[in-house]
């Protein structure tokens, strides 16, 4: 296990020292045949892994006998050597995968047919990103769902837009109040 592999995980444990500059970080391993944990001390900026030790209490021991020493090293002493229980439960390198971002066909063609800009303003927007279906006759002055009255408008758009008809709010100018 390389510290370069560690520093693409998330480190649970935490970052210590006045600037994050180590951190705790848990591994699941496999000692004398059974399953372990390996608890290390990392500086994940630097790619090191400064201490290695099968027991939770110990590691902690040595991530505090960092902190001293880092702090003995810098005048004046700015770090706090307090350090308090925080591995976690969870392994370090058990990440749950974020869900693959999801989008409706019916949005998806909204989007397609704005071709990725706002209706109204023109501003870029991003298929996964937040935009709205915006009514270009709204539903209360009797719009409907279908395809032609649908497009897509940016936020700040769809905020300033409110309960105005397309003609309106392009007439006042998407800038106007
Ligand atoms: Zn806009």
């Amino acid at each position: 296990m390389s510290a370069s592999h560690l520093l693409q995980r998330p480190i649970y444990g935490g970052a210590f020292g006045d600037d994050g500059r180590y951190a705790l970080a848990s591994v699941p391993c496999v000692s004398r045949g059974l399953h372990a944990t390996r608890y290390m001390v990392v500086q994940a900026q630097a790619g090191l892994v400064l201490s290695v030790s099968e027991d939770k209490t110990e590691a902690l021991a040595l991530a505090r006998q960092r902190l001293s020493a880092a702090n003995d090293k810098r005048q004046p002493p700015k770090l706090s050597t307090e350090q308090g229980e925080l591995w976690p439960d969870e392994p370090l390198l058990s990440p749950v995968p974020a869900p693959a971002p999801y989008v409706s066909r019916r949005r998806r063609e909204i989007f397609e047919r704005s071709q990725g800009l706002c209706h109204y303003c023109r501003t870029p927007i991003e298929l996964f990103g937040k935009w709205h279906i915006e009514h270009q006759l709204p539903r209360a002055l009797g719009g409907g769902d279908d395809a032609l009255n649908l497009v897509a408008a940016c936020v700040p758009c769809n905020l300033r837009k409110s309960d105005s008809t397309a003609i309106e709010f392009v007439t006042q100018g998407p800038g106007a109040a």
